[in-house]
């Protein structure tokens, strides 16, 4: 027997004798712009569905422009599903009456899970300006949106420092502003070395920040395109990453199982040390999500997650 750390409310970790629980899973998607990936979208989901999500989210894009496409995917989700759905919320480009009126719309529409962002400045602009009217930042948002409705709210959390904080430190206030507005708990961009995601929660408990702060997970797709969204949001690429997609990208048939193992060692680290909790972006595609989840829930239905003692850490994960 081992002893399991189990998130609580409020984010305390009472150790808890007896069997390791099954990962707690999260699935993000992007909302599909055509029939096409209407359909790829909805054979993810239902790809993915059996794996019994805490909850689906659907991201909102730059600059507010899948408004209707977000609204759309998440109603459906909630009418034709048996799943939680979230949608993802931004201040980019519209006025906060804008946002509180797509705030009232879901909450009528019976969703009760929002991820609240400030998005960034749409490409080709100079940089974020917040809109003359809008809520400025991602802190703002929750407070606006509590306003609204009891909605649950989650917030962006950055192991690697957001790219645009002043400091690392001004980044964890930052965090705690947000949760202090109204958030429950906080997603993490991606990362790919473990130790940037526990240091980071060291450094957010020993700020007293409480709420449950889940890893956010990339299965690898395309390296390519991974490097160029790692380098706009502050994630470091390990060298011997770089260097395993050197030769990789154009084989399909091996780079696949490479993201899934590397995926899967990420999640098993993290385990081992107490984490329960893991957000996929899944990139609207099934496949790879769906093996690293059911390798990780063998784990722990096999024992073979109890082999490794689970490293307790000062005041909870995630
Ligand atoms: C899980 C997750 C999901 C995401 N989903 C989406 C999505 O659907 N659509 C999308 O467009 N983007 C999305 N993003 C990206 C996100 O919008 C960007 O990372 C954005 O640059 C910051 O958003 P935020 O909510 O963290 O901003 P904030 O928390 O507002 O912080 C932004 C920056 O401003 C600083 N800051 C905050 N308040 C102040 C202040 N008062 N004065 C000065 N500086 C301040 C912070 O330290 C930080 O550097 C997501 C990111 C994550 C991690």
């Amino acid at each position: 027997m081992v002893e399991v750390i189990r998130n609580t409310s409020d984010g305390s970790r009472p150790a808890v004798e007896g069997k390791a629980s099954l990962p707690r899973l999260s699935f993000e998607f992007f909302p599909p712009g055509t029939p096409a990936a209407e359909e790829r979208f909805w054979d993810a989901v239902v790809g993915l569905s059996a794996l019994n999500p805490e909850f689906v989210s659907v991201t909102y894009g730059a600059g507010g422009t899948t408004q209707e496409r977000t609204f759309k995917a998440i109603d459906r989700l909630r009418r034709e599903t048996a799943l939680e759905p979230a949608a993802h919320l931004t201040c980019v480009g519209a006025s906060r009456a804008e946002i509180d009126a797509i705030a009232e719309k879901y909450w009528e529409a019976g969703v009760r899970r929002i991820v609240a962002l400030r998005g960034d400045a749409p490409q080709g602009s100079a940089g974020y300006e917040p809109h003359p009217q809008g809520y400025a930042y991602a802190a703002d948002l929750v407070a606006g949106l509590k306003r609204v409705a009891d909605f649950e709210i989650s917030v962006a959390a950055y192991p690697e420092v957001h790219p645009e904080a002043c400091s690392a430190a001004a980044d964890l206030d930052n965090l705690k502003r947000k949760l202090d507005a109204g958030a429950s708990q906080a997603i993490t961009q991606f990362f790919f070395d473990p130790d940037d995601y526990l240091r980071f929660i060291d450094r957010a408990r020993a700020a007293g920040i409480t709420a449950p702060i889940i890893p956010g997970i990339l299965p690898i797709v395309n390296f390519q395109r991974t490097r160029e969204i790692a380098a706009s949001c502050n994630a470091a690429l390990p060298g011997w990453l770089v260097d395993l997609y050197a030769d990789l990208e154009e084989n399909n048939q091996v780079r696949h199982p490479v993201a899934v193992s590397l995926a899967v060692d990420l999640c098993r680290y993290l385990m081992a040390r107490g984490v329960e909790d893991f957000h996929f972006y899944t990139l609207n595609r099934a496949d790879l999500t769906a093996a690293v989840c059911r390798l990780l829930r063998n784990d722990v239905r096999s024992g073979q997650s109890q082999r490794e003692r689970p490293r307790l850490l000062a005041g909870g994960l995630s």
